[in-house]
């Protein structure tokens, strides 16, 4: 068995713009000075906290400032500010969705409010075993969320491939001890993935489809008996 579990924003969706967007309208709204869109985007897969936290500081009005945030990006969204799939993506995910053997996960710094907004949108109710956001664990880096990713679908850590796009992936997926695969049309440079830990970078969605199934065709259980040792070859 395989999982792969997938993270969100700049992996699947291309957010940027409504999250820079969200961002400044929230800090304006506390009178403070945005964030730069190289600041906006730095934080993307963080949770909110962590996120705000971050540009802010501890001491700043975090709390204020992520519920000002999340009344603006509903308000974009209901406004028209779309969170397109990146090119291939729906078609990628459906034909890997029914590959033998494998199951899909999502982990991601969305709630489940803004997961539930996308499957819906794109139906993708049947695609994914397991969901884990920021209302259902710790934020990333922490691997709760693979972890609990894990447990839900009885995968074991080898068996699991995270796929993201953020260092928060790489570092999260390198603390729960699964392989990661970095994409490099996100938020994050390809060069503070590696440094994250990534071991592999894709740069097209064909390319990761590629690499996914690849890494499924090695891990065919079938090749192996129960207990463990090689399978007896008859010639
Ligand atoms: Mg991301």
């Amino acid at each position: 068995m395989r999982l792969i579990i997938f993270d969100v924003d700049g992996t699947l969706v291309d957010s940027q713009n409504i999250i820079v967007e969200a961002q400044c309208r929230a800090f304006i709204q506390h009178g403070l000075e945005p964030p730069t869109r190289e600041q906006a985007l730095a934080i993307v897969g963080l949770s909110l906290h962590e996120a705000f936290t971050t540009l802010v500081g501890p001491k700043g009005p975090v709390s204020a400032i992520a519920e000002s945030y999340r009344r603006a990006f509903a308000d974009l969204r209901t406004g028209g500010y779309h969170e397109p799939l990146f090119s291939g993506i729906d078609a990628v995910l459906r034909r890997l969705a029914v590959h033998p053997d494998t199951m899909l996960g999502i982990a991601t710094g969305k709630s489940q409010r803004g997961v539930r907004h996308l499957l819906e949108r794109e139906g993708w109710h049947d695609l994914f075993a397991t969901i884990q956001t920021a209302d259902d664990a710790p934020s990333k880096p922490h691997p709760a969320m693979i972890l609990q990713a894990l447990a839900a679908t009885e995968a074991l850590p080898e068996e699991a491939i995270m796929v993201g796009d953020s260092t928060y992936d790489m570092e999260m997926a390198r603390a729960a001890g699964t392989d990661v695969i970095g994409v490099s049309w996100g938020y994050h440079s390809p060069e503070a993935l590696i440094e994250a830990g990534a071991r592999h970078i894709v740069e097209t969605v064909p390319d990761l489809e590629a690499e996914l199934v690849a890494r499924l065709a090695r891990h065919q259980p079938a090749t192996s008996q129960p207990d463990g040792t090689a399978p007896i070859s008859i010639p």
